[in-house]
């Protein structure tokens, strides 16, 4: 629900954050909980729950494009970042807008927990 959904309330400016780049069809903020010194989040400004529903290319490409744009700003395209999707409980999704985490600025260890 677009009316109750944390996400949308925040690109429609209702919730406070840390925007760091806007266009026509995304939002990119700072993570409130950080779990690196780089940690954006990008949504399409569009509700689309998770993966499972996203039925459009141009939607689920922008993403990593905003992502890999926002990597360069951040100045850690040279030494490398982790761009991360969680779809459904397994993967510790917890915000059913998607949205692609920019992860970067120290050592990532893998595999993931
Ligand atoms: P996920 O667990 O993949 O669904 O990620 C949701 C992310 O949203 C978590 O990393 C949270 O820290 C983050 N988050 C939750 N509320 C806010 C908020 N108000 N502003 C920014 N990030 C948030
Ligand atoms: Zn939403």
């Amino acid at each position: 629900m677009t009316d109750s959904c944390l996400f949308c309330r925040i690109v429609r400016k209702e919730i406070p954050a840390t925007v760091v780049y806007e266009d026509e069809h995304s939002l990119a903020f700072r993570d409130i909980d950080p779990k690196a010194p780089t940690h954006v989040l990008i949504i399409p400004k569009k509700h689309v729950p998770s993966l499972n529903e996203a039925d459009d290319p141009e939607t689920i490409g922008r993403l990593l494009l905003v992502a890999r744009s926002i990597a360069k700003d951040e100045g850690i395209t040279a030494d490398g970042y982790r761009t991360v999707l969680n779809t459904g409980a397994n993967a510790g999704q917890t915000v059913f807008h998607i949205h692609v985490h920019l992860l970067g600025g120290r050592r990532l260890g893998w595999p993931p927990g």
